[in-house]
């Protein structure tokens, strides 16, 4: 059939433009020194919050936050440990101090003055409690006093077969933030997580790098029982084993069978000592909003978070500030150039929400805060679209989703994405568990349809192989260091891709009065049905 093209041409002349130059220029800004990395908390926040509300009003959008204004303030815990911190093994009476940020790391969770002497270690096999699966690591194990030392990642990440965890995809219970709380629920005082660069999908030094970095939490912060936790390098992991007379392999084999349960390393025990200091913080989403046309009590939200790791003492290049160019810079600025393009186009139905989260690297509590406290409600917020953006990519063939076959809203982007003569590829890595690590997931959770993807990696010239050195590239070197710089050589013709994606699944959202849902099977589709009598099922026109 030959209409297609004439149709494409039709809508190239009508769309509004998303400029690579825009979005290049609000890139190299907010990456720029003078941010200082846009630490939340920090000086680097009040110019981003200024730089995001005056741009949004500049594009002709009105304040979304509360109280009429661009922000909502988010109340923040930011936890600091003092120097001096100090982590050691001893195995059969020989002792073991552990160099912090070189061989392992620390996260005291409590504040003030944390001091553990001698508590017996545990191996907890991939420390999965998830009864739902008939898995629980824990059963009958007393971990009073225990620190549990587990594997990353979930039961059938390296199996070859799935054992009822999506195979090689991550589930949630494999994230660690998950094998934390499962061992606090059954009462450990710490936990470690043997460091695999697979298994964790990032290298050690990033894990050892911001092990310098502070941790923050939504105030108020509970305090809990679990006290410490921490990575271990693997071979420090693998000699810590060894000398209990155990061997990685052989426990990764165990671990796998259901029936797998802690227990205790024969004269192994850690000791810590190090302090937290707590200061309240009040950090700010920023959020801009256009009003529907017809249906202003309906929402489709676009997200990205503005924070990055902030000022920090200086690395070994003498550089203590981790600018977030990509990572998220650019991710902030496709809202905006996405906010621009609605503005001067025709107004949807629905309003259309743009939030800039802050506090994503620290837990997503931006976007957890929001959805706790929702300035607009969740239950009438048709679709969420979040932009994370791995890499600033050239023109590519594809776009890549993450974690799909959740939601039908993937249908949209598919059917946006075709639109741009772009295909969908499934996410290369789902062992890295991506959907559950950044800003969509909150919203995921309390049932709201939400999705990510990325700029795909078959680039125009070169391919996938070239795409691929380019991602690996940056996970290795750049991911959440000081170098992760705006670089003017970049073209954002990929990031361009992402935007105008995103950018027309969401105004096929804002246009029609259909309200996505959650495949079978999928979770947060229950969670979803408890507000169903909420949303008007759409009008016959
Ligand atoms: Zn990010």
């Amino acid at each position: 059939m030959h209409l297609l093209p004439l149709v494409l041409a039709a809508a190239a002349i009508q769309a509004p433009v998303i400029s690579a130059e825009r979005i290049r220029e609000d890139v190299r800004v907010l990456a720029s020194d003078a941010f200082e990395g846009r630490g939340p908390g920090e000086t680097g926040e009040q110019k981003t919050v200024e730089y995001l509300s005056t741009s949004f009003a500049a594009a002709g959008l009105e304040p979304g936050g509360v109280d009429g204004l661009w922000t909502q303030p988010v109340p923040l815990v930011r936890l600091d440990r003092k120097p001096g911190a100090k982590l050691a093994l001893t195995i059969g009476g020989r002792g073991t101090p552990l160099a912090l940020g070189e061989q392992a790391t620390l996260a005291l969770r409590n504040v003030g003055r944390t001091e553990v002497m001698d508590a017996p270690l545990v191996f907890g096999g991939y420390g999965v409690v998830d009864p739902a699966r008939g898995w629980d690591a824990y059963a009958g194990v007393d971990l009073h006093g225990k620190v549990v030392v587990v594997l990353a990642n979930d039961p059938d990440f390296e199996a070859g077969r799935d054992l009822g965890f999506e195979g090689r995809r991550m589930v949630l219970a494999g994230r660690i933030g998950s094998k934390f709380e499962a061992a606090a629920t059954a009462g450990a005082l710490g936990v470690l997580v043997i460091h695999e660069d697979a298994a964790a999908s990032y290298p050690f030094m990033q894990v050892a790098n911001g092990d310098v970095l502070p941790s923050f939490a939504l105030a108020p912060i509970k305090p809990s029982t679990l006290q410490l936790g921490g990575w271990l390098r693997r071979d420090v992991a693998t000699d810590l084993l060894a000398r209990t007379g155990l061997e990685l392999e052989a426990l990764k084999r165990r671990a796998r069978e259901p029936a797998f349960r802690a227990f205790a390393m024969k004269d192994a025990t850690l000791s810590a000592a190090g302090e937290i200091e707590a200061t309240d913080v009040v950090s700010h989403n920023v959020i801009a909003k256009l009003p529907g046309a017809s249906r202003p009590g309906e929402y489709v939200l676009y997200g990205a978070h503005w924070d990055a790791n902030g000022r920090n003492g200086p690395d070994a290049r003498g550089d203590g500030i981790r600018n977030g160019a990509i990572d998220n810079a650019t991710g902030t600025a496709e809202v905006l150039e996405i906010a621009r393009a609605f503005a001067k186009g025709p107004r949807p139905a629905r309003t259309l929400v743009f939030a800039a989260w802050t506090a994503e690297e620290k837990g997503l509590l931006g976007a957890e805060y929001y959805v706790a406290n929702p300035v607009y409600p969740l239950a009438k917020t048709a679709g969420v679209i979040n932009l994370d953006p791995h890499v600033v990519l050239p023109a590519a063939r594809d776009i890549e989703l993450v974690g799909g076959g959740r939601t039908d809203l993937e249908t949209r982007l598919a059917d946006a994405a075709a639109k741009l003569g772009l295909r969908v590829t499934p996410e290369p890595n789902p062992e890295a568990g991506w959907y559950f690590r950044s800003d969509h997931f909150p919203f995921a959770k309390k049932g709201v349809p939400a999705i990510a993807f990325r700029a795909g990696r078959d680039l125009v010239e070169g391919g996938t192989a070239a795409g691929n050195v380019r991602v690996e590239a940056f996970n290795a070197h750049d991911y959440h260091q000081t170098t992760d710089q705006f670089d003017p050589r970049w073209t954002f013709a990929g990031t361009v891709q992402e935007a105008s994606v995103a950018y027309e699944a969401g105004r096929a959202l804002a246009s029609d009065a259909g309200w996505p849902g959650w495949n079978p099977g999928i979770v947060y589709g229950a969670v979803r049905a408890a507000s169903d009598a909420e949303r008007a099922p759409p009008a016959r026109e």
